[in-house]
C-alpha cells in the first residue's frame, strides 16, 4: 500500500508556523501582513474558496480584507479596485478569485495587480521570474504539490516527473518548480500519444486534468509518487455528490509508492501556501 501524503496535516503544520511568525511580528510591535481577496458574482464554489481564505487569514492573525462584488461589476470598476488595493499600504497580497464573469478580461486584471502583491503568482512578471530562476511569488497549488512530493522523498533530484495538464495555473508552473528541484520533466496534455506508456515512465506523476479518475493503474509505475491535483464533483448512488480526483485512487493506492488523497491532499495546501506567499510578499515589501 502507498504512503498517504496527508495534505490536511501538512497544511496545518504550515499554518501553525505562519501563525507563530505573524504573532512574533505583532509582539515586536509591527503591523500584521495583509491579504485582500476579491470575489465577483455568485459562483457557489468560488464563494466557498473565498470564505475559507478569509477564515484562515484571520485565524493566522493576519489583516484580512474581502471585497464581494456583484456579477454585474464592470472591468473598469474592478481595475479601479485593484489600483486602490495596489496603493493600500496595509495590503501585501491581492487575490482576485478566478474564473471572472464573462466580459471581463482576466489577463488584463492579473496584469493590473502589482507583481509585488501578486500572491497567486499569475502575473507575467512572476511567471517570467520563476522561469529564469529569480525570486518570485509562486503559484500556490504547484508549490503545495512539491511540498507534498518532498514528504515522500526529501530529494527529488534526477527523478522523472510527468505532469498531465499544461494550464498556466497548475501544469506549467509545476514543471518549473520540479525543474528547480532537478527533476527531468515531461508535460503531457490531451494531444499526447500513448499517455499510459508515458505516465508509466514517471517516478513522480502529477495529474492536473480536471477529469474524474482519468488516470488508473495502467498509468502508474510501481512505487511512483502520485500527486492528484484534480477536484471533481461526481454524483453518488444515494443522489448526493462527492469529490474525487483525476486519479482512480482505489485502483492506484496499491501500486504507487506514495499518493495524495482527494479530498485532503493538494487542496488544503493551496490556501496554506497562499498565506505563506502573503508573508513572503510582506517581507519583500519591507513590512
Ligand atoms: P485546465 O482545464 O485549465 O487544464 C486541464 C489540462 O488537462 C489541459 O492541459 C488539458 O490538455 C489536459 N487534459 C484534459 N483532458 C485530458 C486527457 N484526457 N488526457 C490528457 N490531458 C488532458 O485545468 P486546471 O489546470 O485549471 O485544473 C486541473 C484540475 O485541477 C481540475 O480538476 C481543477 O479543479 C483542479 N485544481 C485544483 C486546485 C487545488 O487547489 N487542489 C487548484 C487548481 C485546480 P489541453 O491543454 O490539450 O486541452
Amino acid at each position: 500500500m502507498a504512503m498517504i501524503l496527508d495534505g490536511k496535516a501538512l497544511a496545518a503544520e504550515l499554518r501553525a508556523d505562519i501563525t507563530a511568525r505573524v504573532s512574533a511580528l505583532r509582539e515586536a510591535g509591527r503591523r500584521a501582513p495583509g491579504l485582500a481577496v476579491v470575489l465577483l458574482g455568485d459562483d457557489p464554489a468560488s464563494a466557498v474558496y473565498v470564505g475559507s481564505k478569509v477564515k484562515q487569514t484571520e485565524a493566522a492573525g493576519m489583516h484580512s480584507v474581502a471585497h464581494v462584488l456583484p456579477g454585474s461589476t464592470t472591468e473598469s470598476e474592478l481595475l479601479q479596485l485593484v489600483a486602490q488595493l495596489n496603493a493600500d499600504p496595509f495590503v501585501d497580497g491581492i487575490l482576485v478569485q478566478l474564473p471572472l464573469p464573462k466580459g471581463i478580461d482576466s489577463l488584463r486584471v492579473i496584469e493590473a495587480i502589482d507583481p509585488a502583491k501578486d500572491v497567486d503568482g499569475f502575473h507575467p512578471v512572476n511567471v517570467g521570474r520563476l522561469s529564469i530562476g529569480l525570486p518570485a511569488l509562486v503559484p500556490c497549488t504547484p508549490r503545495g504539490c512539491v511540498m507534498l512530493a518532498k514528504r515522500a522523498r526529501a530529494d527529488l533530484t534526477g527523478l522523472h516527473a510527468v505532469i498531465v495538464g499544461r494550464s498556466n495555473i497548475v501544469g506549467k508552473p509545476m514543471a518549473q518548480l520540479l525543474l528547480a528541484e532537478n527533476c527531468t520533466v515531461t508535460i503531457a496534455h490531451s494531444r499526447t500519444r500513448d499517455l499510459p506508456a508515458l505516465c508509466r515512465e514517471a517516478d513522480i506523476l502529477v495529474a492536473a486534468i480536471g477529469r474524474p479518475r482519468a488516470l488508473g493503474k495502467e498509468h502508474v509505475k510501481p512505487g511512483a509518487i502520485v500527486i492528484d491535483v484534480g477536484i471533481n464533483r461526481v454524483p453518488k448512488a444515494d443522489g448526493g455528490s462527492r469529490l474525487v480526483g483525476d486519479v482512480d485512487y482505489d485502483a492506484v493506492v496499491g501500486v504507487a509508492g506514495a499518493i495524495t488523497p482527494v479530498p485532503g491532499g493538494v487542496g488544503p495546501m493551496t490556501i496554506a501556501c497562499l498565506l505563506d506567499n502573503t508573508v513572503t510578499a510582506y517581507r519583500r515589501r519591507g513590512g
